[in-house]
């Protein structure tokens, strides 16, 4: 039986693994382990990749989240706005703050945030809005900045999902006061370990981020405030460097093969995903939509598939989030998706034969 896995990770690192190893090797051998020169060099890449002046490198997607939302100045007795069909970090980060988190539905055809839906949530609490690019297709930024220009919000991007996606020609992370991302391996710039980076365009912005991951300090020992242990491996940087300059390649492979699933899904009764006209999705993830989501995937998983579910229960609906105060009905759209979306396996080196595979086994699944 063949197998087609989620995602392989083992694949990406056989094919530059002498870069990779060299890379590792130049950080033993200069014992620069936390931060340093190779974390330096790949924050001032990944921010000119971004189109954005600075990165602050920091320990994982969390962290560059909780990081943003503070230099924006959140605090307790704050609401943010978000999405409750997101990887819980999100949600999380806004806690650690101390300011409550605001939930509106998704779009049900691009399963981002709703920009229709907004304004209705908007209070006098209201500080800042924290859009999801998820699965790679970044969210409608343009009447999300008009919502946040004329209630004076800050607009965080959770990019976490979405490295290189772009939004009318910009890429993500360029396109709001502080873009933040995730190098969690299985990411599509994943790191060998954890990582994450926030990037933003504004300096004070930049320099406090950057006291805050290394314990509030300016100068070694000179506390200016109460920081965090958020900094990055010198090990992650230096790999993540290395990685970047494939990142193009590996979108491309993701686009290609996004787009042979939906040529061979087409006559077949599941839904595809949309990309919107004036985006460039990434897909890091390939998402589709069944009534009978359950049993085809553990008909898939029978032969040999690996398939995810991005999410299976929303965070109003999660056990440690009741406190909130949401129910079952608040969010229709993200309900209903949590229950028959399936995630195919996606990732650059899925060869032609393998998306033909799993497409014969949705198309072999009697009851769609
Ligand atoms: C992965 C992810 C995060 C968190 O990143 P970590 O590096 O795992 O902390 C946050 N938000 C979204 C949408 C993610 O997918």
């Amino acid at each position: 039986m063949q197998k087609v896995p989620f995602v392989d990770l083992k694949a990406q690192y056989t094919a530059i693994a002498s870069e990779i190893d060299e890379a590792i090797n130049r950080v033993l051998n200069s014992s620069s382990f936390i931060l340093g020169k190779e974390v330096e060099q790949f924050e001032s890449d990944f921010a000119r990749y971004c189109g954005v002046n600075y990165g602050v490198a920091v320990n994982s997607g969390t962290s560059a989240l909780h990081l943003a939302l503070l230099a924006c100045g959140i605090g307790p007795g704050d609401e943010v706005i978000t999405v409750p069909n997101t990887f819980v970090a999100t949600v999380e980060a806004i806690l650690y703050t101390g300011a409550k988190p605001v939930f509106v539905d998704i779009d049900p055809l691009s399963y981002n945030i709703d920009v229709n839906k907004i304004e209705e949530v908007i209070t006098k609490k209201t500080r800042a809005l924290i859009p999801v690019h998820l699965y790679g297709q970044p969210a409608d930024m343009e009447p999300i900045k008009e919502l946040a220009s004329e209630h004076k919000l800050k607009i965080i991007e959770d990019a976490c999902q979405a490295h290189g996606a772009e939004y009318k020609g910009q890429k993500v992370g360029s396109l709001a006061d502080v873009g933040c991302f995730s190098f969690y391996p299985g990411k599509n710039l994943g790191a060998y370990g954890e990582g994450g980076m926030v990037v933003t365009n504004d300096r004070e912005y930049y320099e406090k981020m950057k006291r805050l991951r290394d314990h509030g300090q300016s100068q070694k020992y000179f506390h200016s405030e109460v920081g965090f242990n958020y900094r990055m491996e010198g090990m992650q940087g230096a790999i993540l460097r290395t990685k970047l300059k494939y990142l193009d390649q590996w979108t491309e492979a993701r686009r290609k093969n996004a787009q042979l699933y939906n040529k061979l899904l087409k006559s077949s009764k599941v839904v595809v995903p949309q990309e919107l006209r004036f985006v460039k999705h990434v897909y890091h993830l390939y998402v589709i939509r069944t009534e009978h989501r359950d049993e085809l995937q553990q008909y898939l998983w029978n032969k040999g598939i690996a398939t995810g579910l991005h999410y299976p229960v929303p965070i109003h609906l999660q056990k440690g989030y009741t406190f909130l105060g949401y129910k079952t009905g608040s969010f229709p759209v993200t309900e209903k998706y949590a229950q028959t979306i399936l995630s195919l396996p996606m990732y650059p080196e899925l060869t032609k034969g393998q998306i033909e595979y799993v497409v014969e086994g949705i198309e072999s699944f009697g009851e769609l």
